[in-house]
């Protein structure tokens, strides 16, 4: 079925071109076929009836902006009636009573939930093999990782088993996982998206974000989900953007390359078709600038610090009294708690939960946690300072392309391998990775391009425009 982005495909059902229930009906069947690639933790197989609803309301002229679009959703964010699992053996049959803002913006405009995808247990990792059920694999080699940790919305984009997601954002699983499966993932400002119904994992960190197939659709579906929420209380009422009115208005950006991001480590593809870009940009009259943020080395330290906190006093609800996974054979109150999350949290969630701990302790608070809150600060006035004289930020989203299941067996490996994207968490700030290519084994290479706070219609403009223009694209 050709349609190039959601809005065309609506206007094609409307005209009678596409019939919207032969699509999700064809999208069921891609998901059956790619089992193998373990994108999905639950299927809606009600998604046809739905699509029979909302086909007619396309027809009668009354549908809403998303009616059409079939949409998958990362299994942190809740939605009633469909199971909720974190990809953890402790929430494993947990269906909850409420759905998440962002998800209920997304039905409010017609719409259709394919299913909940896979993902690294409650969003931590790197690579999608911290799922309790199981790794999510690269659909351009699966024996490599999809990314972390929305791999499963990142496959289920990449894979054409929908077409779009809505994954999550602590400290680069939108970006990451969108740069090893070649498509576009946006992680929006801190606040822009309510995080009411998100499963926390980084309360201070935590955002939700659009993975999808063009830059038109990510900006459709950010216009839908951003804004106040009243149950967020962190949300933000600053002006919400329609974005995809604004999309082409072509604007020559002021460009910065933060010299951090380009040195040793960096994979020579990738740092070539970032340079290639950056050639291209400067010969359509944009003005480029290299300068430095000169914090970028504690990054990964102060992210794994403060997520880690923020995490242990999270995940302190999974208590095995509330809800989900309580242990059978406990004789106190101490072992039923004990007991519960030992049976049932994995190793990485574990490993998080005891470090949050750490550095939160008495004795350590002052060494660790607080000393990690300044840094923080330090690294978000280098991105202050450098955008009083720049409009974007270019950097590579990874430091190489998609590594193999099993590579990264020792976790700090794997912590290292988000030292590009952890950093706009750390800020707050906007954040896209764009596919711009791949390299010479065939994986598909993504750039980052970062904002100032609230400043995502840059961001898309700039992709938009690339997606565009940039020749030999992908
Ligand atoms: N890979 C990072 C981590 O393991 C980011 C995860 C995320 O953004 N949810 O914490």
């Amino acid at each position: 079925m050709n349609y190039s982005n959601i809005r065309d495909k609506q206007e094609k059902i409307r005209r009678g071109e596409i019939s919207l229930v032969e699509n999700v009906h064809a999208f069921l069947e891609r998901i059956s076929e790619n089992f193998d690639l373990n994108a999905f933790n639950f299927v809606n197989e009600n998604a046809v009836k739905d699509a029979e609803l909302i086909e007619a309301k396309i027809k009668e002229g009354d549908a809403g902006k998303l009616a059409g679009a079939v949409i998958s959703v990362k299994d942190v964010l809740s939605l009633k009636e469909m199971p909720l699992t974190c990809s953890s053996n402790i929430l494993k049959n947990f269906i909850p009573v409420y759905t998440a803002t962002a998800v209920q913006k997304l039905l409010d405009e017609d719409a259709i939930i394919i299913g909940k995808t896979n993902c690294d247990e409650f969003a931590m990792g790197s690579s999608n093999e911290n799922s309790a059920f199981g790794a999510v694999k690269n659909p351009y080699d699966k024996e490599r990782a999809p990314g972390g940790s929305s791999g499963g919305s990142a496959v289920s984009v990449a894979a054409n088993l929908c077409d779009a997601s809505i994954g999550t954002d602590t400290g680069g699983s939108i970006r990451q996982p969108a740069a090893f499966t070649g498509v576009w993932g946006l992680k929006p400002t801190y606040g822009r998206v309510s995080r009411y119904g998100l499963t926390a994992f980084a309360s201070s960190f935590d955002t939700v974000g659009p993975l999808t197939k063009n830059v038109s659709d990510a900006a459709l579906i950010l216009e839908v989900i951003s804004g106040k929420d009243p149950k967020d209380s962190t949300s933000s009422d600053n002006e919400k953007p329609q974005y995809s009115q604004l999309l082409e208005e072509e604007r020559k950006f002021k460009i910065g390359i933060p010299k951090e991001y380009f040195g040793e480590g960096l994979q020579k593809e990738i740092k070539e078709k970032i340079e290639n870009v950056i050639r291209f940009l400067e010969s359509s009259g944009f003005e480029t600038v290299k300068f430095s943020l000169p914090h970028t080395e504690y990054s990964i330290a102060t992210y794994y610090i403060l997520t880690t906190a923020e995490a242990s006093a999270n995940l302190a609800r999974y208590d095995g009294v509330r809800y989900g996974y309580r242990s059978k054979d406990s004789t106190t109150l101490d072992e039923l708690y004990f007991n519960s999350r030992n049976e049932a949290f994995g190793a990485e969630v574990k490993r998080r939960i005891m470090l949050g701990t750490y550095v939160l302790s008495a004795g350590y608070y002052d060494k660790y946690f607080d000393k990690a809150q300044r840094v923080r600060r330090l690294i978000k006035n280098d991105f202050d300072k450098a955008f009083e004289k720049v409009d974007l930020i270019i950097a590579p989203t990874t430091p190489t392309t998609a590594f193999k299941l099993g590579e990264k067996n020792e976790p700090l490996q794997m912590y290292l391998s988000d030292i590009f994207t952890v950093s706009a968490n750390l800020a707050g700030i906007p954040a896209m990775s764009l596919p711009i290519g791949f390299d010479a084994k065939g994986l598909p290479i993504g750039m980052q391009v970062m904002s100032p706070l609230f400043n995502e219609t840059k961001i898309l403009q700039f992709a938009y425009f690339l997606e565009n223009s940039l020749p030999n694209f992908n």
